[in-house]
C-alpha cells in the first residue's frame, strides 16, 4: 500500500522513534502517547486490521505477540501493561494498517470507553 502511513514508517520513509525491528515486525513510539510508555507494534506487510487476519497471515500476528513480550521484559513492564487493537471506524481505528498499542507505566481503567 504505497499511500499507507504505517507502511511508510515500517520502510523508514517517514521517521519514527524505533523501539524494535526485525524482518517481519516494526515497533515505534506513538506520536500522541496515552500512557508514560506507548509503543505501536506493526507487521511490515500491509494487513488492514485484526478483521483481515487469515490462516495465511496469522503467523506474523503470533510473532508480534512474542515481540510484545520481549519489549515488555526489556523495558521492565512485564508485570502490568495493556495491548489494544482498534478495528474499523466504530472500533476507533484511524490508521488502517494493523497495529497493536502497548500501553504501560500507569494504572489502566476498565471499561476502556
Ligand atoms: P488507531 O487510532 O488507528 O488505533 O491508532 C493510530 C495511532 O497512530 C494513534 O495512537 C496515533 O497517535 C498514532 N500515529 C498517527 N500518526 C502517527 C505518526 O505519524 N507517527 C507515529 N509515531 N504515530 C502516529
Ligand atoms: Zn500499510
Amino acid at each position: 500500500m504505497s499511500d499507507c502511513l504505517f507502511c511508510k514508517i515500517a520502510k523508514g520513509e517517514i521517521p519514527s522513534s524505533k523501539v524494535y525491528e526485525d524482518e517481519q515486525v516494526f515497533a515505534f513510539l506513538d506520536i500522541d502517547p496515552q500512557a508514560p510508555k506507548h509503543i505501536l507494534v506493526i507487521p511490515k506487510t500491509h494487513i488492514q486490521s485484526v478483521a483481515a487476519v487469515t490462516p495465511e497471515n496469522a503467523g506474523v500476528v503470533a510473532h508480534i505477540f512474542e515481540v510484545i513480550a520481549r519489549i515488555a521484559a526489556e523495558q521492565g513492564f512485564s508485570e502490568g501493561f495493556r495491548v489494544v487493537s482498534n478495528v474499523g471506524e466504530q472500533g476507533g481505528q484511524t490508521v488502517h494498517h494493523l497495529h497493536f498499542h502497548v500501553l504501560a507505566g500507569r494504572d489502566m481503567t476498565w471499561p476502556p470507553g
